[in-house]
């Protein structure tokens, strides 16, 4: 007899396990149909004894204190701010564009105080910004997204930017001075032993069994439980009713190669060239010191594990419907980036699955009536 089942052992379903069974003192069955806990932020050593991401690289950063100190429960931290170069025009420039990059692109000499007055110049008026293309154009002008954007979102999404909200680009900015960091948050750190390492001290509660290899359809009927966390995607929950909601998937191709360092920083991004969209080397991450290196391709994919919720009107309309769904489930919760179909990153997830622990303690105080 459990309190509560969460299905899905990533970051939504492991803080939500961690806070019941410490605040709440319930007991909870955590399940993943993965052999594995910490969903797509799952690392592991491979053969070589090199840390790996199974899922493709994960670099944890945020601007929140909060979800910061929340998570520095469970690990200690290794600084890194992740830096990436884009392969353009057979040359390897910073990503974001910034100041280096354009001068290096153009063979200018440009300052921080001429450099927005030439993107000025090159960009597009733009009425009304909706689109993936619209929020690029309207700032670098077209060339610059061709080289940059275009081809690179065609192949990650399988569709043109002009298909996709403005939000998904947007994560990418454009700047004016000289800094090539990929994220310019206030915390930006790795867990200093990986993110399994902690996942397993979050989910190490007496009140918490994990179970892996286990679908959520193969135990339903056999555990009895009060509540359920759902963190699987939405439209699975509910039988794929309204229809399927479209999620982009990704192959990876792990290499082990033998040479101390491949790739001058963490990740190169290929905008223009290659099947794949990236390629990423985690020893820049973990600071792992060996004398051989692990790298990954990312090859996108219509098929597979669902990974990228797709950020576009006719997608969110259709999870209106399932979100009308799960509003009207009583004891369920949807929370995650999978059952809420958000383009959200770790830190979100995480701030997603603490809120949703505090209107669980006002639903259900405890030791109230069920
Ligand atoms: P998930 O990690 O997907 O966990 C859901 C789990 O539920 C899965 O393990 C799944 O197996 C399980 N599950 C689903 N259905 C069932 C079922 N029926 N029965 C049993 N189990 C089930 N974020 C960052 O902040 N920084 C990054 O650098 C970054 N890089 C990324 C790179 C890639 C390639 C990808 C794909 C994502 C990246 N992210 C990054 C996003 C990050 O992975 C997610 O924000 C986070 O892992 C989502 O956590 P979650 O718990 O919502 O979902
Ligand atoms: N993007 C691009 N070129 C790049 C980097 C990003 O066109 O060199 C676009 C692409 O559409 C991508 C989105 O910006 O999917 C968000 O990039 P991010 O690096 O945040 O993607 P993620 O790490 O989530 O896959």
């Amino acid at each position: 007899m459990f309190d509560w089942v969460i299905v899905g052992a990533g970051f939504a379903g492991a803080t939500l396990a961690e806070r019941i069974a410490t605040e709440r003192d319930e007991k909870v069955l955590v399940i993943d149909r993965r052999p594995h806990i910490g969903g797509n932020a799952y690392d592991r050593y491979n053969e070589d004894g090199l840390l790996v991401h199974q899922y493709g690289p994960h670099i944890f950063h945020t601007n929140s204190q909060m979800i910061f100190d929340h998570l520095s429960k469970f690990t200690e931290w290794r600084k890194y701010e992740h830096r990436v170069l884009g392969k353009v025009d057979g040359m390897e420039v910073p990503i974001p564009i910034n100041l280096d990059t354009v001068n290096m692109l153009y063979g200018l000499n440009l300052t921080s105080e001429e450099l927005p007055a030439w993107f000025a110049s090159k960009a597009e008026k733009v009425e009304e910004i909706k689109t993936s293309e619209d929020v690029v154009v309207s700032v670098v002008g077209r060339e610059l997204y061709e080289k940059f954007f275009q081809g690179y979102t065609r192949k990650q999404w399988g569709m043109d930017p002009s298909e996709l909200d403005k939000s998904v680009t947007a994560r990418v900015p454009t700047r004016t001075n000289r800094d090539d960091r990929y994220f310019t948050d206030e915390f930006q750190y790795m867990p200093l032993h990986g993110y399994t390492r902690m996942f397993e001290t979050m989910l190490d509660h007496p009140n918490i069994k994990v179970m892996t290899q286990t679908d959520y359809q193969d135990i339903r009927n056999e555990v009895s439980f009060k509540r359920l966390i759902w963190t699987g995607p939405v439209d699975e929950y509910f039988g794929f009713r309204h229809g399927k909601l479209p999620y982009r998937s990704l192959k990876f191709r792990h290499e082990t190669l033998d040479v101390e360092q491949a790739l001058p920083t963490g990740t190169v991004n290929y905008p223009q060239t290659e099947d794949y969209t990236r390629i990423s080397e985690y020893k820049h991450m973990t600071g792992q010191v060996h004398p051989k290196t692990a790298i990954t391709y990312e090859y996108p994919s219509a098929e597979g594990d669902p990974y990228y919720p797709i950020p576009r009107p006719e997608n969110a309309e259709l999870y209106k419907k399932y979100e009308r769904l799960a509003m009207a489930t009583p004891n369920v919760w949807f929370v995650g980036r999978l059952a809420t179909y958000r383009y959200y990153n770790m830190d979100q997830v995480t701030g997603q699955a603490l809120a949703t622990f505090r209107r669980i303690q006002e639903a259900l105080p405890v030791g109230g009536d069920v």
